[in-house]
């Protein structure tokens, strides 16, 4: 379960971007956190996994107080949450399985990572991530001949093979056209449901939100101004 008490966070520059977030989230569940531009939804979801630090109040991940988290402790503790970001965040000029194959050797420089020796269970492991967001027929190809949808089921992919219990998601379909957005969405749904891997989603497409998501949560100027069920989304989101 993810905990907010009283959570804030206010850049070194002075901006306010969250104030006094409570917000418990269980396991399984599918958030999707919307709101508009600079409203503080990015800042929310990567201070769940340290990689901005809050500035007041406390943020527990099952338990774990993650302020309280330190060097070694943080990159253990990363490990059980995926990232999944709007550019993907692939090595392009790669094969598609090598970038999966990067989630096993997380301590090593990007370079070592790309040219490590994979062990076979490994390699096993990549292929049935693929096979699981299914583009297991691209896992040879490079990762620049696909387009955006198959490169984000490809950092799905890359997410799983590391076994999360959550799954941060910061706008992925934002650079996808409408109908590759929502084959990206089923896998998410797919994988929350069968997996029961926790998602939390930044979505600006307030119907996919509806669609896709058992619960959402509006944000406006660094605070939850709507939590539940089916939006009733007004001005203020
Ligand atoms: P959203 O994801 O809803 O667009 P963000 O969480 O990115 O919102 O931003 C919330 C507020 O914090 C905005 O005013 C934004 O400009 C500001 N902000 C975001 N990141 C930083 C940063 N690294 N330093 C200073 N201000 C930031
Ligand atoms: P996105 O939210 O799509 O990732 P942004 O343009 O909001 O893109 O932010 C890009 C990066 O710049 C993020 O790391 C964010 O934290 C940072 N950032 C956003 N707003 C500010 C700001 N006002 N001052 C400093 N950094 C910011």
């Amino acid at each position: 379960m993810i905990e907010f008490i009283d959570v804030q966070k206010t850049y070194p520059n002075g901006t306010v971007a969250l104030q006094n977030i409570n917000l418990k989230i269980a396991q399984g569940e599918f958030v999707a956190v919307i709101g508009l531009s600079g409203a503080g939804k990015s800042t929310l979801i990567r201070c769940i996994n340290r990689m901005h630090d809050i500035t007041g109040g406390q943020l527990n991940v099952d338990d774990v107080d993650v302020a309280k988290l330190k060097g070694k402790q943080v990159r253990r503790f990363r490990r059980r949450i995926g990232m999944i970001f709007q550019s993907f965040n692939l090595v392009t000029r790669t094969t598609v399985i090598k970038n999966v194959l990067v989630s096993f050797v997380p301590d090593l420089p990007v370079w070592r990572k790309l040219t490590g020796i994979f062990t076979k269970e490994h390699k096993i492991q990549a292929l049935e991530a693929l096979d699981k967001v299914g583009i297991l027929d691209k896992a040879f190809i490079r990762v620049d001949q696909l387009s955006g949808g198959q490169q984000q089921r490809v950092a799905l992919a890359r997410t799983l093979a590391q076994n999360p219990a959550i799954i941060l998601a910061d706008e992925p379909i934002a650079s996808l056209d409408p109908l590759t957005a929502k084959l990206v969405m089923d896998d998410f749904k797919r994988i929350n449901k069968e997996m029961n891997i926790s998602v939390i989603m930044n979505i600006h497409h307030v119907e996919i939100a509806l669609e896709y998501a058992d619960r959402i949560i509006g944000i406006s100027k660094g605070a939850v101004v709507f939590d539940g069920k089916s939006a009733k989304v007004t001005k203020e989101i």
